[in-house]
């Protein structure tokens, strides 16, 4: 790609960030950081399921288990027993049980303070490692534990993405590789915290409300079905209210 082509990506993409903090505001980020160990396994927990259940099954896991050595010496099936409303209970309860192992044979404790010493690439590297833990879990835990300036791409956000053509990939992987190029310097938390909300309340993976998109200029989706779809209704409202970011609610509850 020239570097012509790679400016007129760029400004495209800081133009669409700059859109979303015009119509949502610039996110603050909570005043304390959620600890590493605590938003890889959160986040691990959030794989294939809403974030009422995520956050269900981390508060029973908690519960159960309040340290993390009571989670690797207890069996797998009462870990998965702990997480059930989570979904996919012992698939996860496995690998967070794998992962605790790893990381105590590693350090010698269950802590993943020392990331807060490696590069983005080291964090990455160290973290891909793991079973169960990919790129979108190890930019969660690098963006809102580590304070790094790296963009998570989850499938709604790879939607949303494709959708304003500023990708065109067929994974979130792909997206995430992709869209490095194109988020604004500093402006990482804010493009994804936004374009999460934007994929909530407004471009929703079936039924997209683009009668109301403030990004309709800029969408690269066939401009008849963006106005077909512009008759589009809300639902869900009461839904939307209880949406939220588990690593952002479970640095709440610790803050009491
Ligand atoms: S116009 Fe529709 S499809 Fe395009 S970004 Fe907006 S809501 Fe999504």
């Amino acid at each position: 790609m020239t570097k012509r082509a790679q400016a007129a990506r760029w400004q495209r993409g800081s133009r669409i960030a700059g859109i979303l903090e015009g119509h949502f505001g610039s996110p603050a980020k909570p005043g304390r950081r959620s600890n590493p160990l605590e938003t890889l396994i959160a986040t691990l927990l959030s794989q294939n399921t809403n974030d009422q259940n995520s956050y269900r099954a981390w508060v029973s896991l908690r519960k159960s288990f309040p340290a993390w050595e009571k989670v690797a010496s207890a069996s797998w099936q009462a870990v998965a027993t702990s997480i059930k409303v989570g979904g996919l209970k012992n698939q996860k309860a496995q690998r967070i049980k794998k992962i605790l192992r790893s990381i105590h044979r590693e350090t010698g404790k269950y802590d993943l303070g020392f990331l807060n010493d490696r590069s983005n690439d080291e964090v990455m590297e160290y973290l891909l490692s793991m079973k169960g833990v990919g790129k979108k879990t190890a930019a969660c835990v690098l963006v809102f534990s580590l304070d790094r300036d790296v963009f998570p791409v989850d499938t709604h956000i790879h939607r949303i993405c494709d959708r304003l053509g500023l990708v065109s990939t067929n994974s979130a992987d792909r997206t995430f590789d992709a869209m490095k190029d194109l988020v604004p310097k500093g402006g990482a938390y804010s493009f994804h915290i936004n374009l999460i909300r934007f994929g909530r309340e407004t471009c929703k993976a079936s039924k997209p409300l683009c009668g109301t998109c403030p990004l309709f200029d800029q969408c690269m989706v066939p401009e008849t079905q963006r106005l077909a779809a512009g008759t589009n209704t809300v639902r869900g409202e009461s839904n939307k209210r209880k949406d939220f970011l588990i690593t952002e609610r479970i640095v709440r509850d610790r803050a009491g």
